[in-house]
């Protein structure tokens, strides 16, 4: 019931989390959505993103998510060591049925001069086999921007190799459920390196999420995934604590 009101109170924020190459230097950042409201507090996307999607109300949230993540990542453009960080922005799937996104997405991406081939669209491979007919030609429009597209969660679906099969995507982004154990669960490395092989084999990018210990990021470096994501590196944090932790990163990699 708080949720049409949030948007209209600016109730809604943006964080970033850095997505690291080589263990080393940030290359991009992933945007997640922050809801603090008078009564409730913070309330986790989790809890509020699938009634968002439920009710409609997913459709400007998105929107505003968008724009936001843009008009930020234009302004700490500025700043020399935060130059040319890719953005990933997670998406539903309901905001892609809506008419007119990707004519609404390329206009936001003129409006803030923000290069189509720096921005990502991360998807959540939870989707039903019936949305493909109409998703799929939704993908191949929105790349043909320039835009990327990723699949998020990869492996917790149903479906997530018949979908990798058929989806139009540049990236798949490995679960943290399979991050977690690799450095104690032989099956579980097993697995971590046998889905760096599939996306490898198809030409696709791949990043690990939910990297918390050094053991997991070295793993990971070893196996041939060297773009890492987790609290490891940095958490998601405000523009300003991320122009540090840019500015930090690549001063000591300067450094050494
Ligand atoms: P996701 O896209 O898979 O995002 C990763 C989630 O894992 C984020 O949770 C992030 O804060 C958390 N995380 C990152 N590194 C670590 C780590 O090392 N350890 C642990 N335990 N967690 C880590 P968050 O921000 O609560 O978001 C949860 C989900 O909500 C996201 O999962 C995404 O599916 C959805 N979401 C977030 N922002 C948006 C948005 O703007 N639009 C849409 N449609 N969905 C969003
Ligand atoms: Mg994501
Ligand atoms: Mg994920």
């Amino acid at each position: 019931q708080a949720l049409p009101q949030a948007l209209a109170d600016g109730e809604f924020s943006l964080v970033y989390q850095p997505q690291v190459l080589d263990g080393k230097i940030p290359v991009g950042v992933e945007a997640l959505i922050r809801w603090k409201n008078g009564d409730m507090g913070q309330v986790p996307p989790d809890r509020f993103i699938r009634i968002s999607e439920g009710n409609g109300m997913i459709i400007d949230i998105g929107h505003f998510v968008i724009d936001q993540a843009l008009y930020d990542l234009s302004e700490i453009n500025r700043h020399h060591y935060c130059q040319n960080l890719h953005l990933s922005v997670n998406v539903s799937i309901r905001q892609l049925q809506e008419n007119g996104f990707t004519e609404r997405l390329s206009a936001s991406l003129l409006k803030y001069e923000f290069p189509a081939n720096q921005l990502t669209l991360e998807i959540t491979e939870g989707i039903f086999i019936d949305d493909l007919q109409y998703l799929i030609p939704v993908l191949h429009k929105i790349r043909s921007l320039g835009v990327k597209l990723s699949m998020d969660d990869f492996g917790t679906g149903y479906s997530s190799l018949s979908l990798l099969k058929q989806l139009p995507v540049d990236e798949l982004k490995i679960d943290k459920s399979f991050i977690d154990n690799i450095a104690t669960r032989n099956e579980d490395r097993l697995m971590v390196l046998n889905i760096i092989d599939i996306a490898q084999n198809l030409g696709i990018k791949v990043v690990a999420e939910g990297i918390e210990q050094a053991e997991q990021s070295h793993l990971l470096l070893d196996l041939g995934c060297n773009l890492q994501q987790g609290y490891f590196y940095c958490g998601p944090v405000d523009l300003d604590r991320l122009v540090e932790y840019c500015e930090q990163s690549n001063w000591s990699f300067e450094k050494n």
